[in-house]
């Protein structure tokens, strides 16, 4: 595989998206920015429940039903691409309670999907496939694999690009040949990245337990999940065209009364709402590659499953700026399949 020497690339965002490709990038010899002016974590990829579920997704999100090979190359990826990372992949799988009509439902959608075969025990059904991680120190751990690298994140917005000048939120301009668009929702950037345009937001709300599960299968009942890690994940709403982040105070009650429907006795005195924002394509898969805009590179659009497909899309944004063979996966990827189709249609 062919690597570069040095070749400097800056990345907006330091999400999911945006800190592996960064890595990506850093392993195959480029000198790699990431440029965010958020907290680390602030964003959707903080705020996820950091199921990598291949298995779950295809049987509980119709969007995602039809891209279940995908999602599992995804997931295929994860014990490489955490080689030399502190990044724990939890392997529990799937434990899902409720109805038995809904569960008997269930398990034949599952049987004519081609998923793991849910085995049934003591009135509930068991997957196996599925893992997950802790997103927070997901993250911080990508930053600890990238500075390794001689990489860097710093606290700025990216606000222009052309190839070799790269201005930044703080005025400042550097020397940057390729810059790599992981703006999860954000738009400011359509002026670089007129793909943006098609991207839809999607808030999502969960609630944090402050005790609850720690270990153990993710949890999944009718319209709730519960996930367990240092702070369990009771979630998630889905509410397309909102990009706020306010927190909807008449939500976490219900939440965590259906939480405690599937898990009588959960702890749930002191949970508390968090609010993200992930991107969708009218597809359900990410925009990867490069943009109409010369040295543009996009990563984004990631929709529910940022982190399952990190990996994968961190490794195409390698491959197309080091100029190796992106792989099975970039045409339904393509970061300009919208505009093609449109520029076909006239
Ligand atoms: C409630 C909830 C639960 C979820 N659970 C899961 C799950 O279990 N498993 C899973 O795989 N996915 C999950 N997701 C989806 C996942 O969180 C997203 O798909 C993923 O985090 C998107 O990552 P990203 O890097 O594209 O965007 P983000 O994480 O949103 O990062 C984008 C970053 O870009 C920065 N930025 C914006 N503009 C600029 C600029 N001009 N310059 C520099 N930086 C800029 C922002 O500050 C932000 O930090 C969940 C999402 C939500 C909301």
């Amino acid at each position: 595989m062919r690597t570069v020497s040095g070749v400097h690339v800056a990345v907006a965002g330091a999400g999911a998206f945006g800190l592996a490709s960064a890595l990506a990038l850093a392993r195959a010899g480029f000198a790699v920015t990431v440029f965010d002016p958020a907290p680390l974590g602030q964003g959707a990829s903080g705020v996820a429940a950091g199921m990598l579920a291949p298995e779950a997704e295809a049987l509980f999100d119709a969007a995602s039903a039809p891209h279940l090979a995908l999602l599992r190359r995804g997931l295929s990826l994860w014990p490489g691409f955490v080689d030399g990372l502190d990044i724990p992949l939890l392997g529990d799988g799937l434990r899902i309670e409720g109805e038995t009509t809904w569960l008997v439902d269930l398990q034949q959608r599952a049987l004519a999907g081609g998923l793991c075969p849910p085995v049934w025990s003591n009135d509930g059904l068991t997957m196996t496939g599925d893992v997950r991680l802790e997103a927070r120190p997901a993250l911080a751990a990508l930053v600890a694999g990238l500075h390794d690298l001689g990489g860097q994140l710093q606290p700025h917005a990216v606000t222009a690009f052309e190839p070799g000048r790269l201005v930044l939120s703080d005025g400042s301009v550097r020397a940057v040949k390729h810059l790599v668009v992981a703006t999860g929702a954000a738009r400011t950037l359509g002026p670089l990245a007129p793909e943006l345009d098609h991207l839809t937001p999607i808030k999502g709300q969960i609630a944090r337990l402050v005790a609850g599960p720690a270990d153990g299968p993710v949890l999944r009942g009718q319209g709730v999940y519960v996930c367990p890690g240092a702070v369990p994940a009771v979630g998630a709403t889905m509410e397309s065209g909102r990009d706020d982040l306010d927190p909807d105070p008449g939500l976490l009650q219900p939440l965590l009364r259906a939480a405690q429907t599937l898990r009588p006795g959960l702890r749930t005195s002191g949970a508390r709402i968090e609010v993200g924002v992930r991107a969708a394509t009218p597809d359900g898969l990410p925009l990867v590659g490069p943009g109409a805009r010369p040295g543009v590179c996009l990563a984004v659009g990631a929709r529910r499953n940022g982190w399952l497909l990190a990996p994968l899309v961190a490794g195409l944004v390698a491959a197309y700026l080091t100029g190796n063979d992106p792989g099975p996966d970039a045409a339904r990827l393509d970061a300009r399949r919208f505009d093609r189709e449109s520029e076909a249609t006239f």
